[in-house]
């Protein structure tokens, strides 16, 4: 299955060398599933850029294709083009370019660049050097003013020239369905990725999905919320709730499944399993 499917792992940057260290066994483990590629967060505001761009240009040059998370934040062109200079020494192929979110704090002096304009950047300046991976959002990107104008955002990302999107995490299938259709009426025919995100605990992800505008479905809040502290319940039900979402998913056409590890082992391991997806 792995050969006719895309799965893909992201991580961020850890802080500590405990946090590295535990990375590094992560990423061999998940080096069993023939994953197409790691991708590491990016702090907006350049926050981890040392700590991702270490991990990225390290875990190429060990010969496991790994994607920075890429937005300008309040750097310079100079900069951006420094950096990207440097993965692309690093043997990088690929770039998840972003605009990220202004981080608190940092006011008037952060230089929101949509993503759009950072994909026709790194096009200008590094023609096909990378593959482009760019965010999509079936459930509309919370400052998107219409779902039109999302969609007509994210077709502006394509003709800057991105190869494929990943998808915002999303518990509603016909969410993401649709969303497809409607990218594809729009013009679309570039692969949309959906990103998962394993369920292991209800208020970090309850209080994360309202800031992303990730709708955790009235149902599933219920069931949730009923298992108060029993953090084995929720991992349980989380389990099959997305196994089950990643099995609809691929059985109806999705190219594939970028998986959001949280730097965890278990829940993407698991989810791998119940997917008939065993280690090479
Ligand atoms: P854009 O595509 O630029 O869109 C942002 C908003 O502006 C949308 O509402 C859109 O409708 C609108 N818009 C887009 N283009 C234009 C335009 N040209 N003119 C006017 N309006 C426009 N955040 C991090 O900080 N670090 C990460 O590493 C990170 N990784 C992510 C990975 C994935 C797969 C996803 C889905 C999200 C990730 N995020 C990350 C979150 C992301 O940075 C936020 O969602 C951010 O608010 C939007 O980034 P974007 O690239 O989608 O923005």
């Amino acid at each position: 299955m792995t050969d006719d499917i895309r799965i893909s792992f992201e991580f961020f940057p850890p802080k500590t060398e405990k946090g590295r260290n535990n990375l590094n066994n992560l990423r061999d483990a998940l080096a069993a599933y023939k994953p197409e590629f790691y991708s590491v967060t990016y702090g907006a505001g350049g926050s981890t850029r040392d700590n991702t761009k270490s991990i990225v240009c390290d875990y190429n040059q060990l010969g496991h294709n790994t994607a920075p998370h890429l937005s300008f934040g309040g750097d310079s062109e100079e900069a951006m083009l420094d950096l990207i200079r440097e993965y692309r020494d690093a043997n990088v192929n690929r770039i998840v370019a972003l605009r990220g979110d202004r981080p608190s704090g940092m006011g008037g002096a952060y230089n929101m660049v949509y993503a759009n304009e950072l994909v026709a950047f790194i096009r200008e300046h590094f023609g096909k050097d990378f593959h482009l991976e760019v965010a999509a959002y079936p459930e509309i990107h919370p400052e998107a003013k219409s779902y039109s104008e999302d969609i007509q955002y994210l077709k502006g990302k394509f003709d800057a020239g991105a190869d494929s999107a990943i998808t915002q995490y999303f518990y509603n299938p016909d969410a993401y369905f649709y969303f497809v259709d409607q990218c594809l009426a729009a013009g679309i025919d570039k692969p949309i990725v959906p990103g998962i995100m394993p369920i292991t605990n209800y208020a970090n992800l309850a209080r994360f999905s309202d800031g992303c505008g990730a709708e955790i479905p009235r149902w599933m809040r219920k069931r949730l919320e009923a298992f108060g502290d029993d953090t084995d319940s929720i991992k349980a039900f989380g389990i099959d709730l997305v196994s089950d979402l990643c099995e609809m998913l691929l059985d109806n056409g999705a190219p594939g499944i970028h998986f959001y590890t949280m730097n965890q082992l278990e829940p993407t391991q698991t989810l791998l399993k119940n997917l008939g997806l065993e280690p090479a």
